[in-house]
């Protein structure tokens, strides 16, 4: 560590516009990149990068994790550096211009040391120590520099015009950039349902009488948060979150629909619902005023119509994607408290396309014309979702 040229106060100074100016793509070189922990608990890591970046680090508790901010690089092969020091790393976009390294910490650890090499290769070094539970809160709880928070919701589209009659559908691709989703043989659960949501997308539009707004259209990190913002901005009649996640839980295979429930339809359930919860804490959103909110939405639910709409919207898909000889979960409906789901007054759904800890769902999700045959049953779903709900809920003209 001796040869580090950077202090670790020097790193929080390094936003300058001097280090603005190193915005190349650089890569991590994993084959040069490594872990090690000593007997005393000490754990170092030590990522061998392209080129230099701007970049920090930080510690951040609930649970303790080293939390590291690049200026754009690309993390190929960073899940084969991983170390019983360090098991759990995850990484990739964090915001346009940054991508985050996150990893869980054993326990409450402090940064001893920081720094980036430059002579030779470009090895970011961290040194990492054990600490008392004091000493980390204290240092986990500072504060983020100015302009650091999560970028607002861009490009929203305007609201169709009053009467216009086209159904505002808000199609929301789950995870995305530090949040990887589900993982299996190289596939991505981010990257599945993003190309499949562009597919409904069209196959909407292709139908006619739908606008079609997206909470992501690229691999980027979006906060449960915020994709409920987008669906509000939007002026959302209807929000769609897919998905394709890994269940250990019991065989699940096949096609589910998931709507918001407190009380999870079963543990695999509520399982799910945590993992998206623990997905967006890691990256590093701060979930602690969602949960007032979330406590109140759910109580404003009950007093409204949105409950029988949901029930309705789920029926239609469920029927939909049935008729359509498509393969459904033995439970087709299930419920559980997604943070995602819980805009009052939007019925709102997450679909499980399928899960990808079933080798022939992803194969189901790799196969085009699966996919267009799920777009399709979606798209008759919501047109008859639609005609049912005018009906019933007097939404025509709203
Ligand atoms: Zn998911």
């Amino acid at each position: 560590m001796r040869r580090l040229i950077l202090a670790l106060a020097m790193i929080w100074a390094g936003f300058g516009a001097a280090a603005q100016e190193l915005s190349a793509l650089a890569r991590l070189v994993p084959q040069d990149s490594r872990i090690e922990a000593t007997q005393d608990g000490t754990v170092r890591l030590s990522l061998a990068l392209s080129q230099p970046v701007p970049w920090r680090v930080r510690v951040m508790a609930d649970p303790p994790r080293l939390v590291m901010d690049f200026r754009e690089v690309d993390w190929q092969g960073i899940g084969g550096i991983a170390h019983p020091g360090l098991p759990d790393l995850r990484a990739g976009v964090f915001r346009p211009g940054w991508s985050r390294l996150v990893a869980e910490l054993p326990g409450p650890m402090l940064v001893a040391e920081a720094g980036m090499v430059t002579e030779g290769a470009t090895r970011v070094e961290v040194e990492l120590h054990p600490a008392d539970a004091a000493a980390f809160a204290e240092k986990a709880a500072a504060p983020e520099p100015p302009g650091w928070a999560l970028p607002p919701p861009a490009d929203v589209p305007r609201p169709p015009a009053p009467g216009s009659g086209a159904l505002v559908v808000v199609l929301d691709p789950g995870h995305g950039g530090i949040d990887p989703g589900a993982e299996r043989d190289g596939a991505t659960e981010a990257a599945l349902v993003l190309g499949f949501a562009r597919e409904l997308k069209e196959a909407l539009l292709r139908q006619g009488g739908f606008t079609v707004v997206m909470t992501r259209e690229e691999d980027v990190f979006v906060p449960l948060e915020t994709r409920i913002s987008i669906a509000r901005a939007a002026g959302a009649h209807v929000f769609l979150s897919l998905h394709a996640d890994a269940l250990a839980e019991g065989e699940a295979v096949g096609a589910t629909v998931y709507t918001l429930s407190d009380d999870a339809s079963d543990r695999a359930a509520q399982t799910l619902a945590e993992r998206h919860d623990r997905a967006d804490l890691l990256a590093g959103v701060d979930l602690t005023e969602q949960d007032d909110l979330v406590a109140g939405v759910l109580m404003d639910m009950a007093r409204t119509e949105t409950v029988p709409r949901v029930e309705r919207l789920s029926a239609a898909l469920v029927t939909a994607i049935k008729g359509a000889g498509l393969r459904m979960h033995r439970h087709p409906h299930q419920e559980a408290g997604f943070s995602v789901l819980k805009s009052p007054d939007i019925p709102s759904a997450l679909l499980e396309l399928g899960f990808l800890s079933s080798a022939r769902d992803l194969a189901r999700l790799q196969d085009a014309a699966w996919r267009a045959k799920m777009a399709a049953a979606i798209v008759a779903g919501l047109k008859d979702w639609a005609a049912k709900d005018a009906v019933l809920s007097g939404m025509a003209g709203q």
